[in-house]
Order: C-alpha cells, then sequence, then structure tokens
C-alpha cells in the first residue's frame, strides 16, 4: 500500500473503498506530508513509545506513526474504515486498530495493558464535533500520558494558549501546560474544513485528582452566577464562610479565579 498524505493516494483508497465521507464523525483527512512530520515531531514520538491515536480515518497519519513509534493502537468509531485500515496498514506489524468511541475506552486499561502503565502519548486529528470532550478525557486521566498533540479548530488553539480562562484550561494549568505548535490551513484537508486548524501540545506532569475537577466544573455550571451561587451546590449552607476564609470575594465570577485559588478552596474545603 502506497503511502497516504498526498491528494491521489488519499483519493485512490477512497475510490477502491467507494467511501462516503460521514459529517456527523467530522471526517477531514490530511493531505500534506509537511503537517504529517510536523505532527509526529511535536509528539517526540520515539521507537520507545506507545502511541494511542484517536481517530485514525484512512490511516494516513497512522503510517507516519507506525514507522516512527514502537507500538500503536488507533481508535476509530466509524466501521467502514475498517477494512481500510486493515489495508493501509498491512505493512505494519506494530499496529491495532479498535473500533470504538474514543470517549467510551477505558484508557487505564489498555496503557496498562499495552504498555505496562508507564506513560504513553496521544496523537489525534480531532474531529471537532466533540474536541473539548475528548481533550478533557486525556488531560483529567489518571493515566499516565506524557504528552497529547492534537489537531483542533484555530479558534480553540489560540484560546488554550491565552489567558483566557474555562474548566479546560483550568484543569490544563493543573497538570502541564499547553503550547502552540502550527498553523493548519484548511486546504490541507479531504474535504476542506470551513475553518482553520492547528496544532497543540499538551505535557502532563502530573494528574488531577476529580475532585478538583468536580470543584471546577461546578464553579462554571451557570455562567452569569457568582461563584458562590455556584458553589452552594458543593458546600451547602458553609459556602460564605469556606470563600471568605480563603480571602475571595462571593461575588467573584469562576474566571476571575487562578488555579490556586481552586487548590486553596478545596484544601480548605476539607478542613470545615
Ligand atoms: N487521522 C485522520 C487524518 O488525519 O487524516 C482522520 C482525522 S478526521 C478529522 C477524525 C477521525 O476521527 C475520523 O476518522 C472519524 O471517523 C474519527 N472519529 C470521530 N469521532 C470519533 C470517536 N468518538 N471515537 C473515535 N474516532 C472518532
Amino acid at each position: 500500500m502506497a503511502t497516504l498524505g498526498i491528494p491521489q493516494n488519499t483519493i485512490a483508497v477512497l475510490q477502491k473503498y467507494h467511501f462516503n465521507f460521514q459529517k456527523k464523525f467530522g471526517q477531514n483527512f490530511l493531505i500534506d506530508p509537511h503537517v504529517l512530520e510536523k505532527i509526529v515531531e511535536a509528539a517526540g514520538v520515539t521507537k520507545d513509545d506507545f502511541v494511542l491515536e484517536i481517530g485514525p480515518g484512512i490511516g494516513t497519519m497512522t503510517q507516519y506513526l507506525c514507522e516512527n513509534a514502537r507500538e500503536v493502537t488507533a481508535v476509530e468509531i466509524d466501521t467502514n474504515l475498517i477494512p481500510i485500515l486493515e489495508d493501509t496498514l498491512s505493512a505494519y506489524d506494530n499496529v491495532t486498530v479498535i473500533n470504538q468511541d474514543i470517549l467510551k475506552l477505558d484508557i487505564a486499561k489498555l496503557a496498562m495493558e499495552r504498555n505496562g502503565g508507564k506513560p504513553i502519548k496521544v496523537v489525534a486529528n480531532l474531529p471537532y464535533y466533540i474536541t473539548s470532550k475528548i481533550i478533557t478525557k486525556i488531560v483529567s486521566s489518571s493515566t499516565p500520558i506524557n504528552r497529547l498533540v492534537a489537531m483542533v479548530q484555530k479558534e480553540v488553539a489560540l484560546k488554550l494558549c491565552s489567558e483566557e480562562k474555562s474548566p479546560l484550561k483550568m484543569m490544563i494549568d493543573y497538570v502541564g501546560d499547553v503550547q502552540y505548535e502550527l498553523n493548519v490551513p484548511r486546504h490541507v484537508f479531504m474535504p476542506a474544513p470551513h475553518v482553520d486548524s492547528a496544532v497543540i501540545s499538551i505535557h502532563k506532569e502530573r494528574v488531577i485528582s476529580q475532585e478538583l475537577i468536580d470543584l471546577i466544573e461546578a464553579s462554571y455550571t451557570a455562567k452569569r452566577k457568582t461563584l458562590y451561587n455556584n458553589l452552594k451546590s458543593l458546600y451547602h449552607d458553609q459556602t460564605k464562610e469556606l470563600l471568605e476564609s480563603c480571602g475571595i470575594p462571593v461575588n467573584k465570577r469562576a474566571e476571575e479565579l487562578n488555579i490556586d485559588d481552586y487548590i486553596r478552596i478545596l484544601e480548605r474545603g476539607h478542613t470545615l
């Protein structure tokens, strides 16, 4: 099977299998070798690495990952792509394809079985319709994941790499950091999406606890409400006392707090 990632080979595969793009799965396949190389480079993939790829499509990036990693597991939701992947990846003996929704996959179990619980890397050209859910799942996972390299909408990449606060940004600030890697114009995809993309990398250095995630998410429940009102669901009639003991005015809103404020609330909350 010829190397994918250039328009004529991608078209040949799509025609051979009479493949119909499924909009609901956010299918836009990469057709630019330069971008593919840059993604693998940003992930720093070496022959020591176990890589989880989310949404391999017809296997374009998977081929690059197989060339560079020790082992690759690719998780694809679209059953119609499975016979295509068997064909396009037939030259590699270091890849496993799983036909599943990534949101339902037990990543910890996979990492334990395939990599002895050692840190894994995650690489993904993400379907835009669930970008945020997938990044949240990876960032909040207790599995050792030392790097996530993801293609996302440019607008999302700019937000995550800015000072703008959001629950996801708070979680990323806690576990490590995020970097803007490269701009990816819409014309390097087939079919071309309506927006430009960008590649970001998230370096994960520590695990975030479920209670800190719950606190951050509760704080942002209703955007227009104050922190006090949002946190009443967790701390009930002790909310006011808790915020005051942390030196946080009760009329503040979630986006006015930084990650250290949340850690302080959580720690004080334990002593109530
Ligand atoms: N990696 C390929 C590439 O770069 O050419 C395809 C990227 S395409 C933007 C997104 C891929 O994710 C599609 O193959 C789509 O079917 C798959 N996908 C969408 N939702 C998914 C989910 N929940 N779990 C796993 N794969 C999913």
